[in-house]
């Protein structure tokens, strides 16, 4: 299978409101082989989570997986899942400020406060309906991702941008200091 091409930092449909996908094109094989492009994409770069407007399609529609990763090593195997018109129903709990990356700024991390807990409702990939509460950074990369489909990037969140730090340093200062 092709990776898929990321669009980056500067393309205008990261600045787009991405479209509400009618729930039958998720049966169609068009609507199938772009979700398993996807996930394909966002393993192959490893990436936790990877939204349509980052392969060049303004569709409400995002994949979400974490495993260990480079930058990540400890994380738990969780997913991988499809949002297909997600929508943030309640943010509750402090918020926290953590490291973010983006598959569409390459080498770059920033701290980015966000709400602890959200309640998310979505459809995933065969159109059923979800309603869920959940917190920690499976809620963190639900809203990364649901910020994609507004057209809102994790720069745009970052509160100190002295947290701002090429991927080299970040290798060096943080992961390999955990
Ligand atoms: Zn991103």
């Amino acid at each position: 299978m092709k990776i898929l091409n990321r669009t980056q930092f500067g393309n205008p449909i990261l600045r787009t409101k991405a479209k509400i996908i009618p729930l039958k094109f998720l049966k169609t094989s068009k609507g199938k082989t772009l979700i398993k492009r996807m996930i394909y994409t966002m393993r192959r770069t490893n990436g936790v989570g990877l939204a349509a407007p980052q392969i060049g399609k303004a569709l409400q529609l995002a994949v979400m997986e974490t495993r260990p990763t480079p930058t990540r090593p400890k994380l738990n195997h969780k997913g991988p899942i499809v949002i297909v018109n997600p929508k943030i129903t309640k943010y509750s709990g402090k918020k926290t400020n953590d490291w973010e990356g983006c598959l569409s700024l390459n080498g770059v991390r920033g701290k980015v406060p966000r709400p602890k807990e959200i309640t998310v409702r979505y459809y995933n990939e065969k159109g059923e309906r979800f309603i869920e509460k959940i917190s920690g950074l499976w809620a963190r990369i639900f809203q990364h991702e649901i910020d994609h489909l507004s057209g809102i990037t994790y720069i745009d969140r970052i509160e100190d941008t002295k947290t701002i730090m090429s991927l080299s340093e970040f290798k060096k200062r943080v992961v390999n200091k955990k």
